[in-house]
């Protein structure tokens, strides 16, 4: 087997045994991206010379007698992540040269762990998008079919991981942008529950919902990623101080007497691509096969979900994006004008058109006299969506059900019609309203052979059980071992 299709688990165990080096191994993924990003375009920045740095001093770690499960292991990071001395762009004009001071908790968690970052990967600008289209600095493109976006805004993570471009990324969730990518590009992802991962170095779009999570070739791999990025952080007053289990240790325990839940809201005909239907309807039923039990439910107002979400982020975002003014960092424009033209120009030529849009669209909802109407009604909705999750968790373990709508869409099939783009992450997003995590692993391919993406929710820190269900799936699947041909 090439090095470079290694899984993380496999990597390791060489590792240990000092069969290979993460020099060798490092140097792989490197000649991996020259060979194969020229088409995929997963990255942003690729930090050659850092990685193999990292890796040699990851050997000397291991020559040492220490090779924990991430030690030496190369992975990529979603752009938005912030690295220090390394480019962070968010694919955004108006970060395009910003070198973060410090690193992120997560980063500084992977370092400590003797990980190797070989590079940043592309995304929508600032997060926001469902395809990887609205990055303002180049589109990534699906491993599996070169004229269909990766999803989105996790897109380069999802691509670099099936393209074996790394071995694990991570990406960073707000309504979906883990999920809906691997699932898209038919890799596993999962968002944990909101608090469990410090935000602490995350550029932020909208503080309530994001959250940082791994992407991977399979299920035990994203849980030693989890493992390693989870915990409190004095630094993110969001993170919760509850203990993060060992996720690796539950996966081979069965799956008898679990009630899976099945929303009655999420398998509409209209709006579920049929062959989606058909995938996951059968993954439902080999979950069945394995002993769990199904539990049909209602989650009554998901169909609110999109309505609330796209008055909430873009509340949030608009707020946080204030700081991009071309005073304290970044770039800026201020030909031939005064100040107030400063900021303008900076912003109208730094952002690209989505982001001004939600910029916009936020401001409106939280100004005087439309916050009631906008803002306070979405939260209120967002309370109702809570509870729904609630009441349905009194009679099920965990809820299976679509992550997309569709496969994989065409480059250019969405772009011009922003409502929807918006509508396409309608399955997604009630589980950053509600903070509880969602996990997405292949269950199928459609008859032109694009991936599809299984979606698991659980309760809030019950991400064990995202795993466990997801693991022993896996077992008796092969969706996962399938590679694009490139
Ligand atoms: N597609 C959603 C949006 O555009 C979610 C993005 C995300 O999770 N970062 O806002």
């Amino acid at each position: 087997m090439k090095l470079h299709e290694l899984t993380i688990q496999e990597a390791h165990q060489l590792l240990e045994k000092k069969e290979i080096s993460s020099e060798d191994l490092t140097r792989a993924v490197l000649e991996r991206i020259k060979a194969v990003d020229g088409k995929v375009d997963a990255f942003v920045t690729v930090a050659e010379d850092l990685a193999v740095e990292q890796a040699k001093a990851a050997d000397r770690r291991i020559s040492a007698g220490q090779c924990e499960p991430l030690t030496g292991i190369p992975l990529g990071i979603k752009d938005l992540i912030c690295t220090r001395n390394l480019r962070t762009t968010c694919a955004s004009r108006i970060l395009e040269n910003f070198l973060p001071p410090y690193d992120a908790a997560v980063i500084k968690k992977l370092k400590d762990a003797g990980a190797v970052i070989v590079g940043k990967l592309n995304m929508d600008e600032f997060a926001m998008g469902s395809s990887t289209e609205n990055s303002g600095l180049k589109i990534t493109r699906n491993p599996w079919d070169l004229n269909r976006i990766p999803g989105g805004s996790s897109g380069g993570s999802a691509a670099a991981v099936a393209s074996d471009m790394c071995l694990g990324a991570l990406g960073s969730d707000t309504g979906g942008s883990i999920r809906q990518p691997a699932s898209l590009c038919g890799v596993v992802g999962m968002k944990p529950t909101y608090g469990r991962v410090s935000r602490f170095g995350l550029v932020a779009f909208a503080s309530s919902l994001d959250q940082i999570g791994p992407l991977a070739k399979n299920v035990s791999d994203c849980a030693y990623l989890l493992n390693t990025i989870a915990g409190y952080d004095t630094a993110d007053s969001t993170s919760v101080p509850v203990e993060v289990p060992d996720y690796t240790a539950s996966l081979n325990n069965g799956l008898k007497g679990l009630k899976i839940g099945i929303p009655e809201e999420y398998f509409v005909p209209n709006g579920l691509d049929g062959e989606v239907a058909l995938s996951v309807n059968n993954a439902i039923e080999t979950i069945e096969e394995l002993g769990a039990e199904r539990v049909e439910l209602s989650l009554p107002h998901t169909e609110y979900a999109v309505a609330a979400y796209y008055v909430i982020a873009p509340s949030e975002a608009s707020s946080n994006l204030a700081r991009y003014d071309g005073v304290k960092y970044g770039f800026r424009n201020d030909a031939d004008t005064d100040l107030i033209g400063m900021y303008r120009k900076t912003r109208s030529s730094g952002f690209g058109p989505e982001v001004q849009r939600r910029i916009i669209i936020g401001t409106y909802c939280l100004s005087a006299g439309y916050y009631d109407a906008y803002y306070v009604k979405a939260s209120q909705v967002r309370t109702l969506i809570m509870q729904d999750f609630k009441t349905a968790f009194e009679s099920c373990d965990v809820i299976l059900c679509p992550v997309a709508p569709t496969p994989a869409f065409a480059i250019g099939e969405k772009i011009d019609d922003p409502l929807m783009m918006y509508l396409s992450d309608v399955f997604t997003l009630s589980a950053n309203l509600a903070g509880i995590p969602g996990m997405s692993i292949p269950c199928g391919f459609s008859k032109e052979g694009l991936p599809i993406g299984l979606q698991l929710m659980a309760k809030h820190f019950n991400e064990e059980m995202l795993f466990k269900i997801a693991y022993n799936f896996e077992q008796v699947t092969d969706f996962h071992t399938k590679k694009p041909k490139l």
